[in-house]
């Protein structure tokens, strides 16, 4: 397959708009503040620093595992789609045969459902960073690490 599959993963967001995250150093959960596409706002950043540990990662590897099997199950959608098309256009051009979509070709890979963000935790602002407001457990709001910068603070 040459072609490219593009899947929109589109993750929930809490009505504060901030969106959950795992450390993979601590394993804790947090959440981070999604800044809209192109919001000044938004600190340009080549690594985040865990509000909890401390431990700095890369931008992409903050998920948490509800988040990987989603973005994996709906992966699997998408690819499984992909097949029977390209599968129906390779048997369009043969005379005398036709191929009808069938359920045997099917990877058999189930849309999962959709996430839900709850509510929960509590907002924090850096001091240093005051524009990217993290959320941390009620019980770890004594010590929380910048996101951007790493400083520690309590809130
Ligand atoms: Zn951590
Ligand atoms: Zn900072």
């Amino acid at each position: 397959m040459d072609e490219e599959i593009q899947v929109p993963v589109s993750l929930p967001l809490d009505d504060d708009g901030f969106l959950r995250r795992e450390c993979s150093a601590c394993e804790e959960e947090f959440k981070w503040f999604s800044h809209a596409e192109g919001d000044a706002d938004a600190e340009p950043a080549s690594q985040y620093f865990c509000p909890l540990c401390g431990v700095p990662a890369d931008l992409d590897s903050w998920w948490t595992p509800a988040q990987l099997e989603y973005g994996f199950g709906s992966a699997g959608g998408a690819i499984d789609q992909a097949m029977k098309d390209a599968l129906t256009d390779a048997f369009k051009g043969i005379k005398g045969l036709k191929f009808e979509h069938n359920s045997s070709f099917s990877l058999d890979i189930e849309t999962p459902d959709p996430l839900i963000e709850p509510n929960d935790m509590v907002i924090v602002e850096p001091p240093c960073h005051p524009n990217e407001p993290t959320k941390v457990p009620e019980t770890s709001t004594d010590c929380v690490f910048c996101l951007i910068c790493g400083s520690q603070f309590a809130a």
